[in-house]
């Protein structure tokens, strides 16, 4: 029989708690589980009057809306306020009843600027420090990667920089070379620390910035995030990203693997100093003469340089990053191939070697050497480290800054990364094939959430006695 339905019989009043209106596979509930943010009301207490003024939001209410709307894919203030109004799972995470008003959403962009980036990024740390207590990261292989992130900012705020008006304007002298590459530069009035920058040669420039994440291997935990302009080298990041990794989990590093972007001598000589094993994919050398630099041997042990005549080359003039090694006029004179291995107008050889060269012709010899599982870790570095940063994008909307200025870009990034970490938390704790779930069944202090500030949203994994291994299994988005 064709059933039909009453729609205007709905309930006033119901009983019971919110929570059993929600699915146990839900996102929140899933994060909630895991979530402990009993330790920020202390951590912000010194930004707030104690004894004063109007009593402002709770601070875990702050974050657990913020966090609500990137689990959502929501990433707007207003959309997620008005969502959260009619969105009974987002009112059972932050602990608000039906009736309850919600904080207006300006509230949340005073509390980000009132707290600042750095509060945020410890947020960030404690979902790594939970990780690593849980076992699901070990900071022993590391995947690192950068991907750009487009600026909140349109095409008609991009004006270009008459820097060469300005210097000429106020007689300031510039090296002719400066002056030409800072001509062309373009800059976004509106959000001026976004810089303009491509993923590809064949892709025109975005204003952006640009996301550095460290990866754990094991189980895919975001161990480091940071945000810098777009223009900036993604090598310049590497070395310190990988100290932090180190002081954040207070294990040596082994592995880091990294893209042919972070191909650079003195990447290699930093991981060699520091013992690591760099599987970064080295770069042949650019051939710009008829004698390129790789026929020039160096000799580390008497540091000196051979030419493909035999000759030697010594160190005499130190440069940035590096020497120069000149070779005798006298050996030049008779030579046969000086047309081709000389510049114009010159006696003798004059090379350019970095202080970190060593290393980066054994990281070029290690290359040809990679094993297969040296390969199969770089395949993983793909689906680890750029996986994560396109979950971010598609799931959490990373995919565009929401707001300016880099503080704010910094923000979103740890809030993210945040949130991925936490459903990394949930998914290793209570899937019931994780391999690492034994020992932590017996442990509460993670399951912890805070007093329900509703008493229609009460619940945590103790009293609603659910088995939390029952709604994990067969969900490939979640992990
Ligand atoms: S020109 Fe001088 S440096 Fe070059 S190959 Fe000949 S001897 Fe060596």
């Amino acid at each position: 029989m064709l059933g039909r339905k009453e729609r205007d019989q709905l309930e006033l009043l119901i009983t019971g708690s919110l929570r059993q209106l929600i699915p146990d596979d839900h996102v929140l509930v899933r994060v909630d589980r895991v979530l402990d943010l009993s330790w920020l009301r202390d951590e912000v207490a010194d930004l707030y009057c104690l004894d004063d003024g109007r009593p402002g939001i709770d601070p875990e209410v702050a974050v657990r809306l913020m966090l609500a709307g990137l689990l959502n894919g929501i990433v707007h203030d207003r959309k997620l306020i008005r969502e959260a109004h009619v969105n009974i799972a987002i009112r059972w995470f932050v602990g608000y009843g039906v009736h309850e008003q919600l904080p207006d959403h300006s509230s949340l962009t005073r509390i980000r600027q009132r707290w600042g980036a750095d509060r945020f990024r410890k947020i960030f740390k404690r979902t790594v420090e939970a990780c690593l207590h849980a076992r699901i990261a070990t900071g022993e292989i590391v995947h690192v990667d950068a991907s750009l992130i487009r600026a909140n900012v349109s095409w008609e705020s991009l004006v270009e920089r008459h820097v060469v008006e300005v210097l000429d304007e106020n007689n300031v002298e510039v090296e002719k070379q400066n002056r030409q590459s800072s001509k062309s530069k373009k800059v976004c009035v509106t959000d001026p620390d976004a810089t303009m920058a491509t993923n590809a040669r064949n892709r025109h420039l975005e204003p952006c910035y640009k996301q550095h994440a460290a990866v754990d291997d094991k189980a895919g935990v975001i161990l480091d995030v940071e945000v810098t302009t777009g223009e900036k080298n993604e090598g310049e990041m590497l070395t310190p990203q990988v100290d932090e990794v180190k002081a954040t989990t207070g294990v040596d590093i082994k592995t880091v693997t990294a893209d042919a972007g972070y191909a650079y001598a003195k990447v290699y000589g930093a991981l060699e100093r520091r013992s690591i094993d760099a599987l970064i994919p080295a770069k042949a050398e650019p051939i710009r003469s008829r004698v390129p630099m790789h026929r020039f041997r160096y000799d580390a042990k008497h540091d000196i340089l051979k030419c493909p005549r035999g000759r030697v080359l010594r160190a005499t003039r130190p440069v940035k990053h590096g020497r120069f090694f000149y070779s005798k006029a006298k050996d030049c004179a008779c030579c046969p191939i000086r047309g081709d291995c000389l510049s114009k107008g010159r006696a003798n050889k004059a090379v350019v070697v970095g202080d970190d060269y060593p290393a980066l012709l054994r990281a070029r010899r290690r290359r040809d050497r990679w094993s297969d599982q040296d390969r199969r870790l770089y395949q993983r570095h793909r689906w680890r480290s750029e996986g994560f940063h396109g979950e971010a994008k598609s799931w959490h909307g990373l995919g565009r800054a929401i707001r300016r200025g880099i503080a704010n870009m910094r923000i979103q990034a740890y809030l993210t990364a945040a949130a991925i970490n936490l459903k990394r938390l949930a998914a290793a704790l209570f899937a019931p094939t994780a391999r690492w779930l034994a020992p932590f069944t017996q442990s509460r202090s993670l399951h912890r959430r805070p007093t329900p500030t509703s008493g229609a949203a009460c619940t945590n994994l103790q009293s609603h006695k659910e088995d939390p291994r029952t709604h994990f299994f067969n969900d490939p988005t979640f992990l």
